[in-house]
């Protein structure tokens, strides 16, 4: 990344406040009347009728040479997470795009503790409202970057490594995101992918479609056939610790479909529009690894990505076609739309037969699930409920929430086929995104433990939490809570 943090143990003085132009503030309910400016703070905050916690920001320029601007809030300590870095992004959108190389931060008055966590969440917003997402705009307006945080009154000395870790990783992951199809095909993103091996010391292999063939990976294909160039394939990454690890691999893997129109099921106009973005899971797939990989995580991991476009076209799948996966099992196809689990069902049965100790998987899977649950939320499903507790719990402290759903075994009765040994899903539920987990979860093998996330939060009109853009890049933040915070791993 391209910012540097600088942290000050103590609160700022006078002098280290006119020495900055730009400043975000944290206090408690009611500013200490010793702090510097406080008075001006205080007043400035009254005539904005702030009495209560603040959830949005007060915006003051202070009386010194250069009318330091400060955007800043008295809070209620116990905020959730989520709250926390929506409060944060707000108090970093004062600052616009950073017209500026510096910004300082300080947080005073509280704990230890929760300095720290009232800090990292302005760091992880400052991080991902400065991260550069691509544009195509001819004339391109510029302005100075920002290179340096000054943080004040944090006592750590980890540099809020993860923070920056995260935040890459949600960068990357927000800006494959956000490229066109047209910039953004699936030989591109192997491209990208291969550079990013390189830079990181990862281990490549890319089953293109006739290594694919080999295996028989007849689901995935279905959905590759209908592309008029033939560069879809399963990229497989991998991460080994540089100390010899005796600990068992974490496999993430992602949807990464580049272009989804629909195919033969063809979307209308305002359902297809955006769907440039359905290959998210593979991004936030490839930008957790990348923050696992930054962070030198002690356990192997592996990153496998199903990259492919679902075209219509003469050759494209149909409804009633009969496949056979790599594993054997024979799919009645049902709505072509219906693709990412069809790539997804050969690359979790090519993973899983590895043996890793737990698969993840991500996907912009279903309508269903942006239904139930709006885009503030994802979707959470595992074969292992004893795991469900444990993932509700990551989603609330990392911030980025997930919600579980069922998946009993009667659920399958929706996708019996008289034809074939599966339905691809059915026509008639609504309860698509529990139908599709109950599909993937035929093709985990040997019991591996496996979470699902289907990301109805991938897109959300003004952002999400602390990431100000709509396209969210969710799932980073999560999952390293999860596997870290959560001892998963
Ligand atoms: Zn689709």
């Amino acid at each position: 990344m391209h910012v540097k943090l600088q942290q000050h143990k103590a609160a700022p003085k006078k002098l280290d406040i006119d020495k900055y132009s730009n400043w975000i503030m944290v206090f408690p309910l009611e500013i200490n009347q010793s702090r510097p400016y406080a008075t001006v703070l205080s007043e400035r905050r009254k005539t904005t009728g702030g009495k209560k916690a603040d959830t949005t920001p007060t915006v003051c320029d202070l009386p010194n040479k250069q009318g330091s601007h400060v955007a800043y809030a008295c809070i209620n300590d116990k905020m959730s997470s989520f709250e926390l870095l929506t409060l944060a992004r707000k108090l970093v959108a004062e600052h616009e795009s950073f017209h500026t190389k510096e910004i300082a931060v300080s947080v005073s008055d509280f704990d230890d503790i929760k300095t720290e966590r009232i800090t990292e969440a302005i760091i992880a917003a400052i991080l991902s409202a400065s991260a550069e997402m691509p544009s195509f705009k001819s004339k391109e307006k510029k302005s100075e970057k920002l290179a340096r945080v000054h943080a004040f009154g944090v006592k750590n000395s980890h540099g809020f490594r993860r923070t920056f870790a995260e935040a890459e990783g949600n960068a990357l992951a927000r800006s494959l995101s956000m490229l066109p199809s047209n910039k953004l095909t699936p030989s591109i993103y192997l491209r990208r992918i291969k550079e990013l091996a390189k830079e990181n010391q990862w281990k490549l292999d890319f089953y293109d479609t006739r290594a694919l063939q080999k295996k028989k990976a007849g689901a995935f294909l279905a959905v590759s056939q209908g592309s008029p160039t033939d560069d879809a394939g399963i990229a497989r990454l991998r991460y080994t610790p540089a100390k010899k690890s005796r600990k068992g691999t974490l496999t993430l893997v992602g949807k990464g479909i580049c272009y989804d129109t629909g195919g033969t099921n063809l979307k209308p106009a305002n359902y297809m529009f955006g769907m440039h973005e359905d290959m998210q899971g593979s991004a936030v797939a490839l930008g957790t690894f990348l923050a696992l990989t930054r962070l030198k995580v002690n356990f192997p991991v592996e990153c496998w990505l199903a990259l492919a476009m679902n075209h219509i076209g003469p050759k494209a799948y149909k409804p009633n076609d009969v496949v056979t996966a790599s594993d054997g099992t024979t799919i009645e196809i049902v709505h072509t739309d219906a693709e990412g689990r069809m790539v997804l069902a050969d690359t979790l049965a090519m993973a899983s037969k590895l043996k890793p100790k737990l698969m993840i998987d991500y996907a912009t899977l279903t309508g269903a699930c942006l239904n139930s649950l709006g885009t503030a939320y994802s979707g959470a499903f595992t074969n292992k409920e004893e795991l469900i507790p444990i993932l509700v719990e990551a989603g609330k402290d990392s911030g980025e929430r997930v919600w579980p759903f069922p998946m009993d075994e009667d659920f399958d009765k929706a996708i019996e086929s008289d034809i074939a040994d599966v339905k691809q899903c059915s026509l008639e539920s609504g309860m698509d995104h529990i139908l599709a987990s109950r599909f993937l979860q035929r093709f985990v093998k040997n019991d591996t433990p496996w979470v699902h996330i289907d990301l109805s939060s991938s897109n959300r009109k003004g952002g999400l939490a602390h990431i100000p853009t709509d396209t969210t890049g969710f799932g980073i933040r999560f999952t390293l809570n999860f596997l870290l915070d959560k001892k998963m791993m």
